[in-house]
């Protein structure tokens, strides 16, 4: 690091505060005036109160999310933090040059600063790169005695002594799931396609709290639901298992993301059900061996996923199927085959994503190296946007399928069909209420959000999630 004079906080200024407002923009279409889904209502920005506690109470700091309200920039705040992912790097830097030009310091962060460092530092008088636990405080010490770096590389990577998330910060009213809670950082698995792996190089990328430190900020969430954001909650067997065990009896009902492989691990999902796990966004991303084996996703080969479904099922979790189209070995019928297959195996809700390369992923090296990049629009590199050459299907078709998948998942008769596999008339119900609730009603959702009464609906999601868990 190479230590640069820089204007921008006065250490000399008597009061000794620092005023710092900390952002995270949001891509045109969730602040549109015409229609917003609520799937941007749903966390609040935990990464920008996770960086608030490194700084002393008595400092001005405001965190504003432009996911759900306006941004005042008419400000001159001594520090401007922005996280940045590749969808928002657009807003990021408009914002980034506004405050600039007023000659407010900028500081920016996030998956795709670390990306692209180049592209980011030309609207930033710092930058980090990976994650900010040991850089962090580092810059903030820097920034105060005049002296910071360009540019902050984490290196040391460690979740010890993290002080406490500042989620007084967060203004819990404007989203549906204020408990988001994260335990670990990283994955122990390397897929190709994974935005986190150019984020986490240059050190550790999988490492998790303490089991005490996870338990005592799970205890400061006020209500019961939680929602675990971590990559995966399940990939350190020993931390997750002695974590289940530490939440049995605390009435927490929560959701997460795991693998087919942590599902059909036995015990671990019993734990994770005894302590009130209802619903686990898993995975699956392709029914063909050839696609896994190309994306390095080896973790999921010869894992008999039905299995792993009934399993769930077995134990009252719901299922959210994550898969993916547009890799080399599918073609036109890769939509209707997987739609069909998901509906047939009752999973609740299904996520569809385009095949994306995104900047520093093995993926992106190969199809650049390839010639098959259509273009670098970042803002389009949504998963719902082709954005390289389809081996077997043209760019088109690849996305007219997977607003097929979407419409042939999500409609009545493809939701009773799923409910049909529950064993009782109740199973049935909830099955349809959680599915339809997500996508059938998101004009409904849509005025929620826009009447600032997101937070009225969670008492509806903890109920319909009760309802689920044979061991709790
Ligand atoms: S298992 Fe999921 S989080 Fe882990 S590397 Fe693969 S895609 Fe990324």
């Amino acid at each position: 690091m190479n230590p640069i004079t820089h204007v921008g906080y006065d250490s000399r200024r008597k009061d000794g505060i620092m005023k710092v407002k900390m952002i995270l923009p949001a891509l045109t279409e969730a602040k549109s005036p015409f229609f917003r889904p609520i799937k941007y209502s749903l966390f609040p920005p935990l990464g920008l109160a996770t960086l608030a506690a490194y700084l002393p109470q008595g400092d001005e700091i405001i965190i504003q999310d432009e996911h759900v309200e306006m941004l005042n920039l008419d400000d001159a705040p001594d520090l401007v933090v922005i996280q940045v992912y590749i969808t928002s790097a657009r807003r990021a830097y408009e914002i980034a040059d506004h405050y600039r030009g007023r000659g407010v310091f900028v500081a920016l962060g996030g998956l795709h600063v670390t990306s692209l460092p180049a592209e980011a530092a030309q609207h930033a008088d710092v930058i980090f790169l990976g994650p900010g636990e040991d850089t962090w405080p580092q810059f903030l010490d820097d920034f105060r005695n005049g002296r910071s770096a360009p540019c902050y590389q984490s290196t040391h990577r460690t979740l010890l002594n993290l002080p406490p998330i500042r989620r007084d910060l967060i203004k819990r009213h404007l989203y549906l799931v204020p408990n988001s809670i994260v335990v670990s950082r990283g994955c122990p698995h390397k897929c190709d396609f994974c935005y986190k792996e150019a984020f986490f190089q240059g050190g550790k990328g999988f490492y998790t709290q303490t089991v005490d430190d996870a338990l005592t900020e799970i205890e400061r969430l006020p209500g019961k639901h939680l929602y675990f954001l971590d990559d995966h909650l399940f990939g350190n067997v020993p931390f997750a298992s002695a974590l289940f065990d530490g939440m049995k009896g605390m009435g927490r009902l929560w959701q997460a993301a795991g693998t087919v492989q942590s599902v059909l691990r036995p015990g671990l999902l019993e734990k994770a059900v005894a302590c009130g796990l209802r619903s686990l966004f898993v995975g699956f991303e392709t029914l063909n061996p050839e696609n896994l084996r190309a994306q390095q996703k080896r973790q999921n080969l010869n894992r008999d996923y039905s299995a792993a479904i009934r399993r769930l099922h077995d134990l009252g979790v719901m299922v959210n199927g994550s898969f993916v189209f547009g890799m080399d070995d599918d073609d036109e019928t890769v939509f209707t085959r997987t739609v069909e297959w998901a509906i047939n195996q009752g999973i609740e809700t299904a996520t569809f994503h385009i095949l994306t390369p995104y900047p520093g992923t093995a993926l992106y090296a190969r199809i650049a190296e390839q010639g098959r990049l259509l273009h670098q629009e970042w803002d389009l590199y949504d998963t719902r946007h082709t954005v390289f050459k389809p081996a077997q299907m043209t760019a088109e078709a690849l996305e007219r399928g997977y607003w097929q998948a979407y419409q042939d998942f999500y409609r009545w008769g493809s939701i009773w069909r799923g409910a049909r596999n529950k064993p009782d008339w109740y199973g049935r119900i909830r099955h349809a209420t959680y599915a339809g609730g997500w996508k059938k009603f998101e004009p409904l959702w849509d005025i929620v959000i826009r009447t600032k009464k997101v937070g009225h609906s969670r008492p509806f999601l903890e109920n319909v999630l009760s309802g689920f868990g044979k061991l709790g």
